[in-house]
């Protein structure tokens, strides 16, 4: 797995171009649009330097959404822990009432 030069998307190693913006992963086309962009003015050194910088973040990136997912699963689990309480309890209400009750109908 590799990133798009163009979008900074993750693409498959072998895939020639990018099947989100159709860049040619091969050619200079993508650095040919980002020179219009900026100028004419990017160096292969700055290339490489800008497409480690879009690795990093998007190892930063996911590494906030497992974060997130983390917080999120945390959250539901002490909501289930709850619940469970819950149900204990009810639970325990109902059995001691079919306790008195039974008790009430042996009197
Ligand atoms: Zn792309």
């Amino acid at each position: 797995m590799s990133f798009c030069r163009s979008c900074g998307r993750a693409v498959e190693n072998e895939f020639v171009f990018c099947p989100w913006c159709g860049v040619e992963r091969f050619s200079s086309a993508a650095n040919t649009a980002k020179n219009r962009e900026s100028g004419g003015v990017q160096e292969p050194l700055s290339n490489a330097l800008s497409q480690e910088l879009i690795d990093e973040v998007f190892i930063q990136l996911e590494e906030k959404q497992s974060s997130n997912r983390n917080k999120r699963v945390r959250v539901m689990e002490s909501k289930l822990e709850a619940l469970e309480k819950e149900l204990d309890t009810l639970a325990l209400i109902a059995e001691t009432h079919e306790c008195q009750q039974k008790h009430k109908s042996d009197d």
